[in-house]
């Protein structure tokens, strides 16, 4: 039997990047996967990819710094599939700027997003997990932990989310819910090159920090998250998981 089998699964963010990479392992996999983005063209196509491939998944339009979508994104996947087991807050954006450069404006995008948006999926998924409680993993990043320049704001985000994963998980453990994060260090994804330009830049800024001297692939982030999202990590919560080639060891 497929890890996944019978499970149903919600990623946000799935269009593109890492999002779409776990949407398409959680897939291939055996579960059944709902496709929460904004852009539904983009998020078609991702469900056209899994359905092609003999899986199931369905489209539903989200923008998780709208609480009530992120209600709704609920609601219907419990209407669609009876259940949801597991659930990927992975939407994230960076707006990279020296400090004293990052607009109010960025700032609070950023907080918007990769803060409130995670705790929106965080409350609307505690009451909607059943008996078997369930499992969210969060998309956290090592920019958590280490400071790195220019990232200054993107980093408080996600400090905030790690302290997040770590309280939802003492206070959902009596309804069998686990929660952890995992904290990928550079990977090479859409959003990379939204800040970088190229994946020649990318590198450049970024292989000087990696123990492992490249930066990652999305499917490289995709497996872990399912590793803490499956029944192999049924003892671990409130654990933020380093995908990073080892940029924290330096
Ligand atoms: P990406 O831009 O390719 O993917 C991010 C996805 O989130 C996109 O599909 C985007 O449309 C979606 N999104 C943004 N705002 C949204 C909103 N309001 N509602 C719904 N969806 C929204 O980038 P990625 O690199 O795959 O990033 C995914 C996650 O990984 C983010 O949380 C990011 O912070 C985290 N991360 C990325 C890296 C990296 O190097 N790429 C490193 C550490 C952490």
């Amino acid at each position: 039997m497929s890890q996944f089998e019978n499970k149903v699964s919600i990623v946000t963010g799935a269009n593109s990047g890492i999002g779409r990479a776990t949407a398409l392992l959680l897939a291939s996999r055996g579960s059944q996967v709902v496709i929460a983005a904004r852009r539904e063209t983009e998020g078609q196509a991702v469900v056209k990819e899994i359905t092609d491939a003999g899986g199931t998944a369905f489209f539903v339009q989200t923008d998780v710094t709208n609480e009530s979508d992120v209600q709704k994104l609920v609601a219907e996947t419990i209407a669609k599939f009876g259940k949801v087991d597991v659930a990927f807050l992975n939407a994230g954006i960076f707006r990279p700027a020296a400090l004293a450069d990052q607009t109010a404006e960025d700032l609070g995008q950023q907080i918007d997003v990769n803060v409130k948006g995670v705790y929106y999926g965080i409350k609307h998924l505690s009451s909607a997990f059943g008996e078997n409680g369930g499992a969210i993993v969060v998309n956290s990043s090592v920019v958590a932990d280490v400071g790195f320049a220019g990232l200054t704001a993107y980093s408080l985000t996600k400090g905030a989310v790690n302290t997040l994963v770590r309280g939802a998980a003492v206070e959902l453990a009596s309804k069998n819910i686990r929660v952890n994060a995992v904290a990928p260090g550079p990977i090479w994804t859409e959003g990379a090159e939204g800040m970088a330009g190229s994946r020649e830049q990318f590198e450049a800024m970024m292989e000087p920090a990696v123990v492992m001297g490249r930066v990652g692939e999305p499917s490289e982030v995709a497996e872990a998250v399912a590793f803490l999202a499956s029944d192999a990590a049924s003892f671990i919560t409130g654990q933020i998981l380093a995908v990073d080639g080892g940029v924290t060891v330096k």
